[in-house]
């Protein structure tokens, strides 16, 4: 997607997307939503068992697909992005209740809008956004667990997270009584690489492995299918999703 910066330059989204079942797993309850022509990439993660988890995030996305579509860029990120979680919040909430056997059903789920160089980002559970930016990987998000909420508190160390039992325990999602979203923008630069990715990455492949992988220069698809390549190889104990956005100087106006 072209966009020019104030300066003249020229900017290109390029991306690429990689989802793997994993190993151990029956199906494959994340979802995401790559469209470098509308400036939206998002990813999800259902929970709530069979039929249910997968059925949860694929309509978190499709009703986020559906809201930016219809926008057509008319709407200011922030409150499209508000109104697109919430309406995905709202059809989770009306399935649950057109299909008991599948009440319970949640989805996390990481967006990422891009309008000019400006990208607004919403996010609720454990996917993340990270950014590499001079060849270092910054997490943008924070998780919505409780092991998170006791690292903030000081109460658990990093290392001790990563490994708890409750590590999965999630304090916030689309179609639980906390939905709330948090939401950041940032200003995007030339060679600037985004990583949207779910949890099964991010728990699988050790910090500086996956700064490692997201360093690689490839394309992003090579890089989306390595880290799930990665996560599978580190157990494959869950489901692995991975989009890769490459901010790119296309020419100079
Ligand atoms: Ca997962």
């Amino acid at each position: 997607m072209p966009a020019t910066t104030a300066s003249g330059a020229c900017v290109q989204l390029i991306s690429g997307a990689c989802s793997h079942l994993g190993l151990r797993r029956r199906r494959n309850e994340d979802a995401l939503l790559d469209a470098p022509g509308h400036g939206v990439f998002a990813v999800a993660d259902g929970m709530g068992g069979h039929p249910a988890g997968d059925e949860a995030s694929r309509i978190a996305i499709d009703t986020l697909r559906e809201r930016v579509h219809a926008a057509g860029g008319v709407a200011g990120l922030p409150v499209l992005l508000e109104q697109a979680f919430a309406a995905a919040n709202d059809a989770l909430i009306a399935h649950a209740l057109a299909r008991p056997d599948h009440s319970g059903l949640g989805t996390t789920m990481t967006a990422l809008l891009v309008r000019g160089t400006t990208a607004a980002v919403g996010h609720v559970g454990d996917s993340r956004l990270y950014l590499l930016r001079d060849a270092e990987l910054q997490q943008l998000t924070t998780d919505h667990t409780w092991v998170e909420r006791e690292v903030a508190a000081g109460r658990l160390t990093r290392a001790a997270a990563r490994n708890h039992p409750h590590s999965a325990v999630l304090l916030r999602v689309l179609g639980g009584a906390d939905a709330g979203i948090d939401r950041l923008e940032l200003e995007l630069q030339a060679h600037d690489r985004l990583l949207l990715c779910t949890d099964g990455v991010s728990n699988a492949i050790e910090p500086d492995d996956l700064a490692a992988i997201a360093r690689r220069q490839l394309a992003p698809a090579d890089v989306a299918r390595h880290l799930c390549e990665a996560a599978d190889a580190a157990g494959g104990y869950d489901n692995s999703t991975a989009i890769v956005i490459d901010v790119t100087h296309a020419s100079i106006g």
